[in-house]
């Protein structure tokens, strides 16, 4: 296998020039541990391609040396599914130099952007052009158009805009024998059978390396309106959102916020203070944003919220003034973790079930997890309206310095056993990689994991493709 990879290494920089072939290991050093920094890799050369038919020469190459590659991007993503292994028996596979954005046009909606785009480049492009692609998250000044793609990323507006999944009008890929796959030409229809975009969206680089993607585009938001509300329970801020979802089609975001966590954020983060002067045991956090300059969306929110206080939804709000004060708002919501982590050792589970469970599940499993775990703290947060929640577990305070490593394990496989027998996903936004492969495996239906497997199979018979990865 050594041998199979030193070739490997000297033919792509042969075919492909030393530019890239990065093989210095203070080079390679930043770019093989997760961005949690939980999963430390190896690998003896990034190989960062500079086109499609370079990266169709190196899954070539691979092939005939059998040696995997494992595609990155930004290295943002949160299950280490980027990350070679630490045997050093994979070639990490960068597409950061594939970094162009090939066309963009308000008159067709659409962006063709390289894998290697960063996703605040793009924001940046399409801005310029009066235009908006309306999927963000926190980590968009790193993360890239291929890895977005490739984790089926959702973030803060999937709400009105859905995941990448609905935003990808087609892509280019090399697949694992090396030939090109382009379906980028946009087509709103398209029958041909089996969808070989939607199949890589969500495949984590096992099935192929997304090169190019066609993204739809939406018209610049002119307005937005953003509010804090007071709620008594997660069933009255899902009450919330169905009130207004019936009386506007603007509502992008909507975040759950237990009075917990908020506590939490004012507590260790540096600014930041209550929108409401009295304490609820919880919060919702409402984003609405219009591209008509004449429509008066501040005026709408307000008028909405009043009426849903007067009906006993919620029992306060406000509504932010200025800009200025719609950021701090966020960056309550935003600041959960970094202040959770402050406080203490937190276990993270991106869950969803059934939007219309979802509040009952948040209230049951947060009992039973406190029951069967004497101590933890156990609540939720986040994108109600999707009925994703993160679902996090926090050390007691008289917690042992290693309570992660001795009981994270077994309160995971206990939040994971809630959420499907609840019917619900234990990988929302965040993907399966290496960190749920496990309990990927223990928990999927034997169909899924027969049909995952088979597809793999037939369209990566030598593996070469992030194996270790997603498939159980
Ligand atoms: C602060 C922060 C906030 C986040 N918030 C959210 C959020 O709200 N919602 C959400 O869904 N996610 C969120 N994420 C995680 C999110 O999955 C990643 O940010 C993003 O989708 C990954 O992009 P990346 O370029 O960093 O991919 P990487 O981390 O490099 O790769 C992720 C996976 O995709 C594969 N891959 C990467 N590029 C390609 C390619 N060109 N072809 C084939 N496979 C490829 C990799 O092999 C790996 O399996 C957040 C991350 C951070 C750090």
């Amino acid at each position: 296998m050594t041998d199979a990879i030193a070739q490997l290494i000297a033919r792509a920089g042969e075919q492909l020039g030393a530019k890239a072939v990065i093989a210095d290991p203070r080079d390679i050093e930043p770019w093989v541990t997760d961005w949690r920094g939980r999963v430390h890799g190896a690998t003896r050369a990034i190989f960062a391609p500079a086109s499609t038919e370079d990266v169709a020469t190196v899954v070539k190459l691979a092939a005939e040396h059998r040696v995997p590659l494992v595609p990155q991007g930004g290295n943002t993503g949160m299950s280490a599914g980027a990350t070679p292994p630490a045997d050093g028996s994979a070639i990490l596979l960068s597409m950061r130099r594939m970094n162009r954005i090939r066309s963009i046009g308000a008159q067709d909606r659409l962006a063709v952007a390289e894998a290697g785009v960063v996703l605040a480049t793009l924001h940046d492009a399409a801005h310029e052009i009066g235009m908006r692609f309306p999927l963000t998250l926190g980590a968009r000044g790193s993360c890239t158009i291929g890895g977005l793609t490739s984790t089926n990323a959702g973030g803060t507006q999937v709400l009105k805009f859905g995941t990448m999944r609905s935003l990808v009008a087609g892509l280019e890929a090399v697949l694992p024998d090396g030939s090109i796959h382009n379906g980028l030409s946009g087509l709103k229809k398209d029958n041909r059978g089996y969808s070989i975009d939607q199949l890589l969206i969500g495949a984590e680089g096992t099935l192929g390396v997304v090169t190019a993607v066609a993204l739809r585009l939406v018209p610049a938001v002119a307005a937005r309106a953003v509010a804090w509300a007071g709620v008594e329970s997660p069933a009255s801020a899902l009450d919330l959102l169905r009130f207004i979802e019936a009386r506007t089609g603007t509502v992008e975001g909507f975040e759950l916020v237990p009075h917990d966590s908020l506590n939490l954020v004012l507590k260790h983060v540096p600014g930041t203070r209550a929108p409401l002067g009295k304490a609820h045991p919880w919060h919702v956090l409402v984003e609405a944003a219009t591209a008509d300059p004449q429509h008066d969306i501040l005026g709408e929110l307000e008028t909405l919220l009043g009426a849903a206080l007067d009906q006993g939804i919620i029992t306060d709000a406000v509504i932010a003034s200025s800009e200025v004060q719609a950021d701090a708002f966020w960056k309550l919501r935003d600041s959960i973790s970094e202040a959770e982590r402050a406080e203490g050792q937190t276990l993270a589970h991106d869950i969803s079930v059934a939007v219309a469970d979802m509040p009952r599940f948040l209230v049951d499993a947060s009992g039973e997890v406190e029951r069967a775990f004497p101590g933890v703290v156990a609540s939720g947060f986040g994108h109600l309206g999707d009925g994703n929640i993160h679902f996090h577990v926090r050390a007691g305070s008289h917690a042992a310095p290693d309570w992660y490593e001795r009981e994270g394990a077994e309160i995971t496989r206990f939040v994971d056993a809630l959420v499907t027998a609840a019917g619900g996903s234990i990988s929302a936004e965040h993907g399966i990689g290496q960190l749920k492969r496990a309990e990927f495996a223990r928990l999927a239906d034997p169909a899924r994991v027969h049909a995952l497997r088979a597809i793999k199979q037939a369209l990566d018979p030598l593996g070469i493709m992030n194996p270790g990865k997603l498939v159980p």
